[in-house]
């Protein structure tokens, strides 16, 4: 993140907005996993695949391989909806990113420099490691 830019916060609204149903949850995980596209392993290339209505899973337009954008990740074989798994996450990382350096260092007990810093990483963690929530909307 540079200095002295301020994240725009990711609001419930922005939530709703973005992530309307699961199939847009799973389309973003797709997306995450393969930001060159995916390559099918039959045809041997990046090919388009479309969404298999009703499963977590996509298909190649040209030879009908299949691939599941949630295998390997926290949300894979969950009875829970994706939706509500981005909400639940979208909780956390703003309780995280809510909580301000004078309460760290209230809380904390730790001089007002040192709770600055651990806000501030802590925000550049969670913007690393949820980029859910980050960027543009
Ligand atoms: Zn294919």
């Amino acid at each position: 993140m540079k200095n002295g830019t301020k994240m725009r916060r990711f609001t419930v609204k922005d939530l709703d907005k973005r992530f309307p149903n699961d199939d847009a949850c799973l389309e973003w995980i797709k997306n995450h996993r393969w930001p060159q596209g995916i390559e099918c392993p039959v045809c041997n290339r990046v090919t388009k695949h479309h969404k298999v209505s009703n499963r977590t899973c996509y298909e190649c337009d040209y030879c009908g391989h299949q691939v599941y954008p949630l295998a390997g990740t926290i949300f894979h074989k969950s009875a829970t909806p994706l939706r509500t798994w981005f909400e639940v996450i979208h909780r956390m990382a703003s309780t995280r990113c809510g909580i301000s350096a004078k309460q760290i260092q209230r809380e904390f007990g730790v001089t007002y420099k040192t709770a600055w810093r651990m806000f501030k990483q802590t925000r550049t963690l969670l913007a690393e490691t949820s980029p859910i929530f980050a960027g543009e909307v």
